[in-house]
């Protein structure tokens, strides 16, 4: 250990990067998390505008880690998933239209132990409850700081900092976003696309109560997402072309607010914008493998999914989950924590998991976002078989919540 700064260096203390870093704490590992933000500027109004649909298993992974206390005041429980398909828009309350697919909390409560089918949390709460977490542990931060470059000799990786400065440590791992200098120094490529579509972003308050519904509603440019949040208010992510993106987020206050009148038609009331627009850019991005020598890839950098089902920071931190379960495993093995046998025993647990929810978000935005009668018929009559089938929709709920499949301990709520 004398040779080395830690035993595990970070990239990117962002939602992923920092839950790692808090339980790999919590079982001992020393760490240094490294970001060009510093914590105040991620905890900004207008940094993150975002809200995340947090499945349970994600949940209980904070719960463990001792977030319960920061998060739960912030955190919405979503009773309801109401899907609707529909051609024009108007009111997304599902009720005449063509199609739609009812997902309910109380259908999978065998399984998940009565919680909801997931949380709805403002990022910038979550940002706020990590670093203060953080801060309040052992964890060593230098912000603002930013890794140049990553070099691996036998024994360490070597860090180079932007400012020169060098650390070492067995492992480094890449929790730095889509544009990963992690990746890149570990010679790691990437394949995927960008959507010609943004996510606009805003948060709303309305006049009636959403009673924990969530309502995704897919209109001919792209889903649109009323989603719920504490108080009566809820986030909108509205998946529209690049053009409609700008123009909604460049519009008056009074025109963007009749558009989502007309969006949201009358059943949650009158309905005015409460905050910042936003407005995100969509791709998809796979890297080819998730670890090279002494350097392994978490969240987006190893990831980047379309928003369409809300999992692309579940996916990160289900990586976390299983990266630091297979550490602190090796540790106590006395193995070498940066081996190529255990970062291989990461990578195994976490690619099927990855590589298919991609691909998943990717078929159901090119679906959901066409006009064409004939997918228009193909996703009526989907949608309407799994409706009526009960096992399928507890499938797709169950799913949803993080609950399918060799689940790392954290997610199941219990210590490393
Ligand atoms: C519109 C929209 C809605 C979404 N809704 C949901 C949802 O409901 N549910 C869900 O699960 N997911 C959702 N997502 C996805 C989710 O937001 C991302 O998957 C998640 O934020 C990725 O977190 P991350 O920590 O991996 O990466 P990032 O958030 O990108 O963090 C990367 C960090 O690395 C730092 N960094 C960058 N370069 C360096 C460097 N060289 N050195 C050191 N640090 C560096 C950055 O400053 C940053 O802090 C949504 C995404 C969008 C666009």
């Amino acid at each position: 250990m004398a040779a080395y700064d830690a035993d595990v260096i970070i990239a990117g203390a962002g939602m992923t990067g920092a839950t790692l870093a808090l339980a790999l704490e919590s079982a001992g590992l020393k760490t240094i998390l490294i970001d060009p933000q510093v914590f105040e500027v991620q905890t900004a109004p207008t940094f993150d505008g975002r809200a995340s649909a947090i499945a349970y298993s994600s949940f209980r992974q904070w719960r463990e880690l001792g977030l319960a206390e920061a998060l739960e005041p912030h955190a919405q429980r979503i009773e309801q998933i109401l899907v609707t398909d529909a051609h024009t828009p108007g009111a997304a309350s599902g009720r005449g239209l063509r199609a739609f697919l009812r997902f309910d909390a109380d259908e999978i409560a065998s399984v998940s132990g009565g919680e909801p089918l997931g949380y709805m949390i403002e990022n910038r709460h979550t940002r706020m409850a990590l670093a203060a977490a953080v801060t309040a542990s052992d964890i060593q931060v230098l912000a603002p700081a930013e890794v140049a470059g990553v070099s691996a000799d036998g024994a360490a990786a070597v860090v180079t900092l932007a400012d020169g400065r060098l650390l070492r440590a067995p492992l480094v791992v890449g929790a730095d976003g889509r544009a990963s200098k992690v990746r890149e120094a570990a010679g790691i490529g990437v394949i995927g696309w960008s959507y010609p579509q943004v996510g606009f972003v805003a948060t709303v308050a309305m006049e009636q109560d959403h009673g924990g519904v969530a309502h995704e509603y897919f209109l001919p440019s792209g889903p649109f997402a009323i989603l719920p949040l504490t108080g009566k208010r809820a986030s909108l992510v509205w998946t529209e072309s690049k053009a409609r993106g700008a123009a909604l987020k460049a519009a008056r206050l009074e025109v963007v607010e009749a558009h989502l009148s007309r969006r949201f038609g009358e059943f949650l009331g009158q309905v005015r914008l409460d905050g910042p627009r936003f407005s995100y850019p969509l791709s998809l991005q796979l890297a080819e493998r998730m670890y090279a020598p002494r350097m392994a890839l978490l969240g987006d950098s190893a990831h980047a999914i379309h928003p369409i089902a809300g999992q692309g920071l579940n996916l990160g931190l289900k990586d976390a989950a299983a990266l630091a379960e297979v550490l602190v495993e090796a540790m106590r093995l006395g193995e070498d924590i940066g081996s190529e046998g255990v970062l291989e025993r990461y990578a195994a647990w976490r690619r099927f998991d990855n590589v298919s929810l991609a691909a998943a978000t990717d078929i159901f935005n090119r679906l959901f976002s066409n006009d064409h009668p004939l997918v228009r018929t193909v996703r009526g009559v989907g949608m309407g078989l799994v409706n009526r089938i009960g096992p399928a929709r507890r499938f797709f709920m169950e799913e949803a919540g993080g609950a399918v499949g060799d689940l790392p301990r954290l997610l199941r709520g219990m210590p490393l």
